[in-house]
């Protein structure tokens, strides 16, 4: 094997302030609350910035602004909200390099990640979302569907560009104002994208970010002046949320977490599915909610599946993540990092055997190897639990039948890949999954005019496509 040259992309490209004000009313604002807090590379430790942990007062002052602005919003047409949200469009498409770069530096995904899926997915979804803006009358939802006022965002950290793009889009389409909270390790790209609705001439109030960790967050969902409640995040934190929100006039949508089954029929192309089981559960560390974190492989190519998969895994280059020749990058904080490491240590007392091919750790940030459990039973913590990291779990299955009661064997149902060349089996297989989104020989797809969204625990609602719309609007 010969090795690979460093080709990091420059940091140049991002201006990074020491600082960090709210933006609040289309500004940036000092705030009340003292409270400061460093946000970090989790790839080297080095301090980016400083960010504000919103109080109560600042968040009310948010909310204020958003409601004062909604009454003017909300009156102007579809046909001129849809040019802001273009604007806003092609503005990301033209920052994109710094963007990709910023969200790298700030959430330790590769630089070829950002850059090729989720800051395109992020421009994407702006232009789907302005598409529908002046059509809101044919979408299905009456002939005059109303926003429903101002929206709390509450976002995680996997994502954190491409989550924004999924709540704010929808939401300025169907002409409600937004306050977002972006999460705690990952708010820099919020931040610029602030400057990018100045930049666009939004109208003050209707985009306002407030930064934060769960009391910021828990402030908002309950703030009286919210008529709409959109969360990303743990189911834990979900329930919570629910609960909270409970009795009152708010809608409320909820994307949580999820333990996704991949499932390898002895007939799939063994190269091909192992490319989706790489794809399933290395892509972005593995911090993805609908991550193929179950491999369900059929005992008669079990062997062969996984001698494959463990070839591949040896050619994976962690480290950089400005790299751009990096495939993966950092855990996102130490505290996921200590979670994975629990949950890994769980799955070898409970007796599983562990994997992973021969990895360099990097001295300083946080960081896990590409890991596989084999031998891994039902009732085993690694195949119950979600772990957010890049961790999978191994399980066999006999018949088609078995293979999906393994499937279904879980609190959550956001996503599941089926791998198979007959049409009759994929048909009958996603029919039975009792998850939101099935993949079939192919994982971690994502399109704006498509829904996304979960069954049982993994919440409910759906972001993307028209179905998308109807989380906004009173219907
Ligand atoms: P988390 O639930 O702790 O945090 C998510 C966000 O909620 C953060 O912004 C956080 O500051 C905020 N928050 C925390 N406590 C809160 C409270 N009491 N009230 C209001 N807001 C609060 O989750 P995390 O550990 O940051 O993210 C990982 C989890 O998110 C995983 O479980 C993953 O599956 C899930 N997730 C789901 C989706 C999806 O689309 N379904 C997408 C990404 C992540
Ligand atoms: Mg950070």
């Amino acid at each position: 094997m010969f090795e690979y040259a460093p080709a990091p992309e420059s940091r140049d490209i991002v201006d990074i302030k020491p600082s960090y004000g709210l933006f609040i009313n289309g500004e940036w604002v000092e705030p009340q609350s003292e409270e400061r807090h460093k946000t970090v590379n989790p790839a080297t430790e080095e301090v980016l910035s400083e960010i504000v942990w919103a109080g109560e007062a600042d968040v009310d002052r948010a909310v204020e602004a958003a409601r004062k602005a909604f009454a003017t919003w909300s009156a102007v047409p579809g046909s001129e909200r849809a040019k802001y949200i273009f604007r806003i469009a092609r503005i990301i498409q033209e920052r994109s390099r710094e963007l990709a770069v910023l969200e790298s530096l700030d959430n330790g995904k590769p630089i070829r990640e950002s850059r090729d899926v989720d800051l395109p997915l992020v421009a994407a979804h702006f232009f789907y979302y302005a598409g529908w803006a002046d059509k809101l009358s044919y979408a299905g939802f009456g002939p005059d569907p109303r926003p429903l006022g101002v929206a709390g965002q509450v976002i995680p950290w996997n994502f954190p560009l491409l989550m924004l793009a999924w709540k704010i889009a929808p939401a300025l389409a169907c002409g409600n104002t937004v306050v977002l909270k972006p999460a705690e390790t990952t708010p820099l790209t919020a931040l610029a994208f602030a400057e990018i609705c100045r930049q666009a001439d939004l109208p003050p109030g209707v985009v306002n970010i407030v930064t934060g960790a769960g009391e910021t967050g828990s402030a908002l969902v309950r703030h009286p002046g919210v008529d709409k409640v959109a969360f990303t995040g743990s189911t834990e934190v979900g329930r919570l949320i629910a609960r909270s929100v409970a009795g009152s006039r708010k809608k409320l949508t909820l994307e949580l977490g999820g333990k996704a089954a991949n499932i390898v029929f002895e007939d799939a192309a063994v190269d091909q599915a192992v490319e989706g089981i790489v794809n399933g559960i290395f892509f972005n560390q593995g911090h993805v909610c609908c991550a193929g974190s179950r491999l369900l492989v059929q005992e008669s190519v079990a062997e062969e599946v996984l001698d494959a998969l463990k070839r591949r895994l040896a050619t994976l280059r962690m480290g950089d993540p400005l790299d751009k020749n990096t495939d993966i990058g950092a855990i996102n904080s130490a505290a996921q990092l200590a979670k994975i490491r629990e949950l890994s240590e769980a799955g070898e007392s409970e007796g599983a055997e562990r994997w992973s091919p021969p990895c360099p750790i990097p001295d300083r940030g946080f960081w896990f190897p590409p890991t596989v459990f084999t031998g891994v039973a039902q009732s085993h913590r690694i195949a119950r639990e979600e772990i957010f990291g890049p961790v999978l779990s191994v399980l066999t299955f006999r018949t088609p039948a078995e293979a999906i009661e393994k499937a279904n064997n879980t609190p959550y149902g956001l996503s599941a890949g089926v791998w198979t060349e007959k049409g009759s089996l994929m048909l009958w297989a996603a029919s039975r999954l009792r998850a939101g989104v099935v993949w079939s020989n192919t994982f971690n797809r994502f399109d704006p005019a498509s829904p996304f969204g979960g069954f049982k625990e993994s919440g409910y609602g759906r972001e993307g496509g028209r179905h998308g719309l109807e989380a906004y609007l009173a219907v």
